[in-house]
């Protein structure tokens, strides 16, 4: 088997997996992330520059052409090389940073991710392994993964940027299984039947299996890894158990949200609606009433001041209003222009749109308050009025999240993009599926960061259609609590007379 760091490392995570990506390619999902992958080519390029000058083997379907590049780079005493490339024994390697001093290796292996993964110690100790058996003399080995907490100056301060964990140690004591993995992996591969494995955490941990899907298929349609509430360990340890369907947790101690989803669904109930709670939540919201919507998008490397690495940077609003009961739907909304920090425009545009003291509606309130909080201490002479602007939000959501209104299509969610179907199933004008371009908020985001990329003609476009989703998502709350009001107002409570259920203390 001609093994890479990355068949080795899906390897590691199953061998099943690496076995079905051989033989059975056709059906893997596609999980594919391209702002995932932007953000890794992005991140890879900037910790070069740690190094100063270096020199790049450049890519080559041809692997034996990237070698003898990398042995002829090699022949210098002191060079810092990328992508240098070696073979031994049928498992190939390319080193992110490979920094040679005399005769002394260091290998950096670089992550756009936050946080140390038990898997890039392995992706590390497979580069080591090839590199120490082509018998060279390797004094450091090295992961280098983004600094949460750095939050950027006037200049990007790389060094700050970037955490650079020096794991030699635990890379040379992993040597032996390294050798022994490989031989297990080779072996494994050599099987023409399918084989069987057993499910377990690691069909989800480091990373989703791409073969879930796949591998699931004989399972009945009501199992346990369909419900969300339940976390990925307990799901495993249940099926290790036997208990994989709806009807076997029913006798299991869950929680009481999960017993709900599941009787809903098994039983095919009725929708459940707590009308006095709802009654009360609506009681809450005062005229005028705002309802407000951020995109935002992230940066792995912060390109403006105060950023932090993934730090959420909104770059797009909308906002529904109505000044008082029976005045007429308006509508306000932003978007930044491509290639410029849009925070400033955006907080302007935000305090002259939406007035001191009202009470503003968000879906999920969390993510609203912290991208307004953000921009209040990025602007101390806006602060003020952003903070009355999140002091006075109040959350759409309760009324789902509390389960004052639920039903078995919403199959245990509160998101919007459950809720919204759920209580509108034949609405095409609230479907986001029929949205040109647009339709959720990943694609917004990606959408937004590549917007400078694009051709004037195509920036209209895609700037059209961001605003059509950004509209819908402030539309489709509106709806959502005019919903809530008009059940609150049923005078019907008596179950079977209606279509709903409807509960009342
Ligand atoms: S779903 Fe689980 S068992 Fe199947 S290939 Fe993936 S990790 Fe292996």
């Amino acid at each position: 088997m001609n093994l890479s760091k990355s068949k080795y490392c899906n390897a590691i995570q199953c061998k099943k997996m690496l076995w079905l990506d051989t033989n059975k390619s056709d059906v893997k999902s596609d999980m594919t992330n391209e702002s995932v992958l932007d953000n890794g080519v992005e991140v890879g390029e900037i910790a070069r520059r740690l190094f100063g000058q270096y020199e790049s083997i450049p890519y080559n379907e041809d692997l034996n052409i990237m070698i003898e590049d990398t042995k002829k780079a090699l022949l210098q005493d002191n060079i810092v090389i990328t992508e240098a490339s070696f073979l031994y024994d049928n498992n190939f390697c390319s080193v992110d940073i490979l920094k040679k001093t005399g005769n002394e290796i260091e290998i950096y292996e670089v992550k756009s991710s936050t946080n140390l993964k038990d898997i890039y110690i392995e992706d590390v100790s497979y580069q080591t392994y090839i590199l120490l058996n082509l018998g060279y003399n390797i004094k450091k080995v090295c992961i280098a993964y983004i600094n949460s907490s750095y939050e950027r100056n006037l200049e990007l301060e790389l060094d700050k940027l970037f955490t650079i964990k020096d794991v030699t140690d635990i890379v040379f004591k992993n040597q032996e299984n390294v050798k022994k993995q490989i031989k297990d992996i080779n072996e494994y591969m050599m099987k023409t039947n399918e084989p069987e494995e057993k499910l377990n955490i690691n069909c989800s941990t480091p990373y989703e299996c791409p073969f879930f899907s796949y591998c699931t298929k004989d399972l009945p349609k009501d199992n346990i890894f369909k419900l969300k509430r339940i976390r990925n360990k307990l799901k495993f340890d249940l099926y290790n158990k036997d208990i994989y369907t709806y009807n076997d947790l029913l006798n299991e101690n869950i929680d009481w949200k999960v017993k709900q989803q599941i009787e809903f669904e098994l039983y095919d109930k009725k929708p459940m609606i707590l009308k006095d709670e709802i009654k009360k939540f609506l009681d809450n919201l005062t005229y005028p009433l705002y309802f407000l919507d951020f995109e935002t998008y992230q940066q792995p490397i912060p390109q403006y001041m105060g950023v932090k690495p993934y730090m959420q940077i909104p770059f797009q609003y909308s906002l529904h209003y109505l000044e008082s009961e029976n005045d007429k739907l308006k509508h306000k909304e932003f978007l930044a222009e491509a290639n410029e920090d849009p925070r400033r425009k955006l907080a302007e545009q935000l305090v002259k749109d939406i007035p001191k003291n009202v009470c503003t509606l968000a879906y999920n309130m969390g993510f609203e308050k912290s991208v307004i909080k953000n921009l209040a201490k990025l602007f101390p002479d806006l602060e003020e009025h952003l903070m009355n602007i999140h002091d006075n939000i109040k959350d759409l959501m309760i009324p789902f999240i509390n389960r004052y209104y639920y039903t078995k299509e919403m199959k245990g969610s509160y998101s919007i993009k459950y809720v919204l179907p759920a209580l509108f199933p034949n609405d095409p004008t609230l479907n986001y599926h029929n949205l040109d371009l647009i339709h959720n908020g990943s694609e917004a985001m990606n959408a937004y960061a590549n917007l400078g990329k694009l051709s004037k003609d195509e920036q209209i476009k895609v700037r059209e259609n961001l605003l059509k989703y950004c509209e819908l998502d402030t539309y489709a709350m509106v709806k959502i609590w005019l919903k809530l009001k008009e059940i609150s107002n049923y005078k019907l409570t008596i179950e079977n007379e209606s279509d709903e259920k409807v509960l009342t203390k």
